[in-house]
């Protein structure tokens, strides 16, 4: 039986992760310090509680289990927060991961996936962003995520170790059964923050600017459901049995939403009206940021299964109703 390490497995996209993987017949073991991930999110398998920054206990775990791969989703993830404090994002997602690489090299194991971001790309100079495009980040969040990227590639050089780097759009949604979905306190993020504000709960929505050269005036980004982007894991986790060297795979649905057309959706699916406020622009976001993952669903044979909106806000609606935690 496969056993995969999931750092970071009691948060959002890796507790849906460590679910995937159990209904895959695999054994899980979590990592996770809890900063912003949930106890009650770790429902198939072990949770070792501990943080990467603290390398004495990465080793104590490596010696008293043998993993064959790592997926790797400990991160601070806000871009605004990053602007404001990067010496936070450069530990803990630098510092934090090197950490991580160390005790996997000592220990031989030999399989990373990696979570990344779209935000390495930075402002895009084509519509939709392959793999190709420059990497620029605007924001220190993108820049650590970017850094690590260069060390997954210097250690494939080096040690051998194979790698996937899967550069995430906007993750939405929730687990369609209800047991597991987004839960950050304070919430940032646009679709969790919609729905709160449709149950008459959060602090009043706010809408980031309305001034970007797109078609409404607000930002366009790309979601993909959370359990499609844990599809693509397992698929990666796969390819790196019979291919050497460091990947890159670009995970997005393809289509740009607009936040006015965000809330539009969830109007819809909600059936409440949803009122909100212009607010200024936020530090660091880019005005559009859409995929191409032709890459993905080429070498990977990854099939996204979650393609509209409405659908994706449909399982997150689901949970917010009725959180477990
Ligand atoms: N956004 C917004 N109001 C919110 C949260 C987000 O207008 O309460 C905007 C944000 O400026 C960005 C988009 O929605 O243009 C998606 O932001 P989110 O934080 O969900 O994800 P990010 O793109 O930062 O990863």
């Amino acid at each position: 039986m496969t056993h995969v390490l999931v750092c970071g497995g009691a948060g959002y996209i890796g507790a849906h992760m460590a679910k995937a993987l159990a209904r895959a017949g695999c054994k899980v073991t979590v990592f996770d310090n809890l900063s912003t991930g949930h106890r009650a999110a770790v429902q198939w398998g072990e949770l070792v509680e501990g943080d990467l920054l603290d390398k004495e206990a990465l080793e104590r775990l490596f010696k008293t289990h043998r993993f064959d791969a790592v997926m790797h989703f400990c991160a601070l993830s806000q871009v605004a927060e990053s602007v404001r404090d990067p010496y936070a994002y450069y530990r803990n997602n630098v510092v934090g991961t090197l950490n991580l690489l160390d005790v996997m090299h000592h220990a031989g194991v030999k399989q990373l996936v990696f979570s990344s971001t779209a935000a390495v790309y930075g402002v895009p100079t084509t519509d939709k962003l392959d793999e190709s495009h420059s990497t620029l980040p605007i924001n220190p969040y993108g820049a650590s995520k970017l850094m690590v990227e260069t060390m997954l590639e210097d250690a494939a050089k080096a040690y051998g170790l194979r790698s996937a780097a899967l550069r995430y759009f906007n993750a939405a949604g929730a687990d369609p059964e209800g047991d597991i979905g987004e839960s950050h306190t304070p919430e940032t993020h646009l679709i969790p923050n919609v729905l709160l504000h449709a149950l008459g709960m959060g602090e009043g929505l706010k809408v980031f600017g309305d001034d970007y050269a797109t078609r409404d005036g607000t930002c366009v980004r790309d979601y993909v459901h959370v359990n499609d982007l844990a599809a693509a894991h397992l698929l990666a986790m796969r390819h790196l049995d019979d291919h050497e060297g460091a990947h890159r795979f670009n995970l997005g649905s393809g289509s740009g939403y607009t936040v006015m057309e965000v809330i539009e959706a969830a109007r819809k699916v909600t059936g409440k009206s949803i009122s909100f406020s212009l607010a200024p622009r936020r530090a660091g976001d880019p005005p559009v940021l859409v995929a191409d993952s032709k890459r993905a669903v080429e070498v990977l044979g990854w099939r996204p299964s979650f393609v509209d909106m409405p659908a994706i806000i449909e399982t997150a609606w689901h949970w917010h109703c009725k959180p477990r935690y």
